[in-house]
Order: structure tokens, then C-alpha cells, then sequence
């Protein structure tokens, strides 16, 4: 359903700027921006997939993956066609890319009053905007997050983290937390695999942190492109000046959409990767798409004691004495009420 959209300017010549994402698209009438969701009619611009969900499940929180958000509760999950990058390696290309490859907008209509419904009837405790990029479904998370924050239920970006500090402005009031993809911290390769630029990622993590969002950040590593020592160092620093409660996802690669030649990613890789993490002082670092690795657990930050173990997206145990270890006390970091 086409919707009009917040965030834009119009010159005298009726063409568009959309102010939702860093690219800023410049928008002719009767085009459309880089995400290819977004469209200028007559001066206006509006978004074509307001309301038009092209996924939607009950996943586990642990998914997103967010480990210090609620653990062990469900999050209603939903996503609309499009993204405003293309990454090489994406996993849901079908749908994130399908705008721009297929020039196909498709989807179940859904209100946001629905949506917080059907959440709620799920037993969620939380809406996750994910699977493509909710920047460029915007109005229709924002009116959705809205509502469910007033139904008591908690709002969750899963995100590149490409908006504009305006959009994150909009957002904050109703956004509880967010995973963040870091991909790499060399702007060669957010231009090169994502059309893309590295330093409105890093704006945005800032900004987010100073708006009160929690914030977890996932990075996917991908053998000989971005898990040099140097680099992991870089972004590892980088991560612990945000906040060493910062917790980092290491993501191992599988072979997907353009990358079918390059190899997964070694389990030695993610595990010399956390340790680089840790010497960087972050308190939580945790292996990605390895299911019943170590590095799945969360343990106290002080005393080490295991709090909660993990297998894949399944917690097997967890320990807490409210949302603190139950052996020193200590609080562990997160959103757990
Ligand atoms: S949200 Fe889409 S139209 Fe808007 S600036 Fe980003 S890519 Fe361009």
C-alpha cells in the first residue's frame, strides 16, 4: 500500500530528497530511490510497502541475535521487501533484493494495530523489525512500534544501521534495543560488497547509544575480506569505546547469493576473533552459526560464573538471581524486565 512517507524535502523542480537513510536519494517524479521502495509521485513522496508484510514468525529473541534482551522469550518478527543495500553475501536476498532485481513488491496486508494484535496473541514480549532493513519500511515500524510500546510490548531493530540521526530521533521514544551489523571496518568494503559507506554505521551506534538504546553489534565473518587481525583489532576497540557492556556477535559465513565460491568461515577464525575481542576489554563476545560452541554462553563479567548456556537459539540453563549472577552479584548488563 503506498503511504506517504515522513522525512522528505521537495525543490521547486518537484524532485525529492528522502532523509530515512545515508544515500539520501535524490528522487525524480516518477522514480524511485536506491532501495527501490520508496517513490516519488508528483513531488510527494511515498512509501510502496507500508503494510505489506512479506514475513512474519515467532522467533526466539536469541535469533536476532540478541542475548541480553529478554532471554528465552518469543519476538514477533516481521519484515517488508527491501533494503537499501546490496550486500553480496545477504541471506534473505530473495526478499531483500526483490524490489531492485525483480522490480516485485509483494506481501500479506497487515495494519499495525494487527500486527501488535497478532504479537500479542503469539505471547511475544517483543516485536523484532528484521529480516531486510526496517529503515526502509520506516513509517509503517514507527506506527506499528508506537502502539506496541503502549501495549507494553518491547520494539527490537535488526539493522545496518544506515538511517540518518533524524530517523533515529523519530524512533528512540518507542525502540527498546537494536543488533547492529558492523560488517567491516574498512569503507572499501561497505562500498564494495554493499553499496555502501563504514561511517554512518558508526554514527549511527554512537547516536544510538547516547538515545538509550540498547545496543548488540554482529559481525559476519568472511574468510580474506574482513577478519584480518588488524581490522578485528580496529573494530573490536571500536566496539568497547560505545560501552564494554557493548556485546559482540561473531558471525560465521556459509556460502550464499553472489559468495558461492568463497569457503565458511573456519570455527578457528570466530574463536582468534573473540579472543581479540576480549583483549579489547568487551565483557561479552559470542560465537555466531556454530550451534553448541562455548562461545554461545554468557558468564559473569566479574566472578566468570556461567549464567546462561546456550545451544543455537535454545537456551539449556540459565542462572540469575533477578538479572545479576547469583554467586558475586553483579548485574549482568541488558534489558531483562
Ligand atoms: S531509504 Fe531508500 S529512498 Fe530513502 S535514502 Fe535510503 S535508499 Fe534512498
Amino acid at each position: 500500500m503506498a503511504h506517504e512517507a515522513l522525512l522528505y524535502e521537495k525543490d521547486d523542480r518537484n524532485r525529492t530528497t528522502c532523509g530515512l537513510c545515508a544515500h539520501r536519494c535524490r528522487i525524480e517524479p516518477g522514480r524511485r530511490g536506491l532501495c527501490g521502495v520508496r517513490e516519488n509521485r508528483e513531488g510527494a513522496l511515498y512509501s510502496l510497502v507500508w503494510g505489506m508484510v512479506i514475513a512474519e514468525n515467532v522467533d526466539p529473541i536469541e535469533k536476532k541475535p540478541l542475548f541480553h534482551v529478554l532471554p528465552g522469550s518469543r519476538s514477533f518478527s516481521i519484515a517488508t521487501a527491501g533494503c537499501n543495500f546490496r550486500c553480496s553475501f545477504c541471506q534473505n536476498h530473495e526478499i531483500s533484493q526483490m524490489p531492485r532485481e525483480r522490480n516485485r513488491i509483494v506481501g500479506r496486508e497487515r495494519s499495525p494495530a494487527q500486527i501488535v494484535e497478532r504479537a500479542l496473541a503469539s505471547g511475544s514480549r517483543s516485536i523484532s523489525y528484521t529480516y531486510t532493513e526496517p529503515t526502509v519500511y520506516f513509517e509503517f515500524a514507527l506506527e506499528t512500534a508506537q502502539i506496541a510500546a503502549e501495549r507494553g510490548i518491547r520494539n527490537v531493530f535488526v539493522t545496518n544501521g544506515y538511517m540518518t540521526p533524524a530517523m533515529l530521533d523519530l524512533i528512540a521514544p518507542s525502540l527498546d534495543a537494536a543488533n547492529v551489523d558492523l560488517k567491516s571496518f574498512r569503507d572499501d568494503f561497505y562500498r564494495g560488497q554493499c553499496g555502501a559507506r563504514l561511517q554512518p554505521v558508526l554514527d549511527s551506534l554512537r547516536k544510538m547509544k547516547d538515545l538509550g538504546i540498547w545496543v548488540e553489534v554482529t559481525t559476519l565473518l568472511i574468510p580474506s575480506l574482513n577478519d584480518s587481525e588488524e581490522e578485528l583489532g580496529e573494530l573490536a576497540s571500536f566496539i568497547a569505546s560505545l560501552g564494554k557492556e557493548t556485546p559482540w556477535h561473531i558471525s560465521r559465513f556459509h556460502p550464499q547469493y553472489r559468495m558461492m565460491e568463497t569457503p565458511p568461515t573456519p570455527a578457528a577464525s570466530i574463536h582468534r576473533a573473540a579472543e581479540i575481542g576480549r583483549a579489547a576489554g568487551l565483557r561479552y563476545v559470542y560465537s555466531g552459526n556454530i550451534p553448541g560452541d562455548p562461545g554461545e554462553n554468557t558468564f559473569c563479567s566479574n566472578c566468570g560464573r556461567l549464567l546462561i548456556g546456550r545451544c543455537g537459539f535454545t537456551i539449556e540453563r540459565m542462572e540469575l538471581a533477578g538479572s545479576a549472577c547469583p554467586g558475586c552479584k553483579t548485574p549482568l548488563d541488558g534489558i531483562f524486565l
